[in-house]
């Protein structure tokens, strides 16, 4: 294969002459900034609050660049993961003639962000144990597919897609390869952030909603050559990620330990919940999980979920996707929180 970036990329992106801020045009230090049409005399907040952010988030990348030994040029900061795959989608995809694949059952933004941008979708399903199915996904590729999107640890199913099904990919399809480690924190497998030198057709997306404990800032990253991050700056709204997410960003980067701790009670809890909940007769199965959440198989899925919500449990009703027939995809709560659920669905089990 040979990955050629300007072949893959959309002509208007191509010729696109990106918005220059005012914090582009002028980045030095100085004592009167007159040149952003500013509010000069404060904000009712913080004092700071009344500058623009930093439009290329430069000190939380620094922060995140030793923590995940990925260079600051390797690095692009979207409002969630959810900006960082319409972007992808808006540098690579004409509208009306492009397709991405995917192969579900998966995360199911890339579907919604293709139909927004007007992308058609070409869809392999996993096989039945959740992996990808390598001949139908070569037999589907055309010309006009741009983006591959796998998502390892899978969400609904929350396994891992096998590396070396990965790679081959990898190896072989010339367009954007995604993969989409939302849930990497709470794998037995390693990152590919370290593979970034031998594929320049990779783009590893994660996240802080999840192991950080940060959906409400909306932090997503993207890791990839410098050429497809400088292709993603140019395209994003210029001030995406705002001041305060930076700023509560940074300080919580910090804290690398503590999320280090809640991830290993993440992952124990899982399994103890995935223990507790086989021993119920209405649990058929429990698809291995690599992440925060179970993938449970039940005889009544409809009727449960409405019983647990009776209940004030909300879990999620998986049950009408292709290959989770019978499934609720539960999160992984905290130990009380995982009592209630099991008690429940105990008590479900005995009145039904
Ligand atoms: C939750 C999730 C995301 C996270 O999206 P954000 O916009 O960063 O909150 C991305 N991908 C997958 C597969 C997810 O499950």
């Amino acid at each position: 294969m040979t990955f050629d970036l300007n072949n893959l990329l959309r002509d208007n992106i191509k010729k696109l002459v990106p918005y220059s801020s005012a914090r582009d045009e002028f980045k030095g230090e100085a004592n009167t900034f007159l040149d952003a049409n500013e509010n000069s005399f404060g904000s009712p907040l913080t004092k700071w609050y009344n500058r623009y952010p930093d439009p290329l988030q430069l000190k939380v990348k620094e922060k995140l660049s030793s923590i995940k030994a990925v260079p600051v040029e390797n690095i692009f900061l979207g409002n969630g993961s959810d900006e960082c795959i319409d972007v992808l989608m808006r540098a690579f995809c004409e509208p009306g003639k492009d397709n991405i694949l995917i192969c579900p059952p998966t995360y199911g933004m890339y579907e919604v962000s293709a139909h927004i941008n007007d992308v058609n979708i070409k869809k392999v399903s996993l096989t039945p144990a959740f992996q990808l199915n390598l001949p139908a996904i070569e037999e589907a590729i055309d010309d006009n597919t741009k983006i591959i999107f796998l998502c390892s640890p899978n969400n609904p199913t929350g396994n891992s897609l096998d590396r070396d099904d990965i790679e081959i990919i990898l190896n072989n399809y010339s367009g954007i390869v995604v993969i989409d480690e939302a849930y990497i924190n709470f794998s037995r497998f390693r990152s590919f952030t370290q593979e970034l030198n031998d594929y320049p057709n990779l783009v590893i997306l994660q996240t802080l909603s999840k192991a950080w404990g940060l959906a409400a800032l909306r932090v997503g990253m993207a890791f990839a050559s410098q050429e497809i991050i400088h292709v993603m700056n140019k395209i994003k709204p210029p001030y995406n990620i705002n001041q305060a997410s930076q700023e509560l960003t940074l300080q919580a980067l910090e804290e690398v330990g503590q999320v280090n701790d809640m991830i290993r009670e993440i992952v124990a809890q899982r399994d103890l919940l995935a223990k507790d909940l086989l021993t119920i007769p209405v649990v058929q199965k429990i698809y291995p999980s690599d992440a925060n959440f179970l993938l449970v198989q039940v005889t009544a899925p409809k009727a449960l979920y409405k019983y647990l919500l009776e209940k004030g449990i909300v879990v999620r009703d998986r049950s009408s996707v292709e290959l989770c027939a019978g499934c609720l995809r539960i999160t992984v709560g905290t130990p009380s929180e995982n009592v209630s659920v099991v008690n429940a669905i105990k008590n479900w089990d005995r009145e039904s």
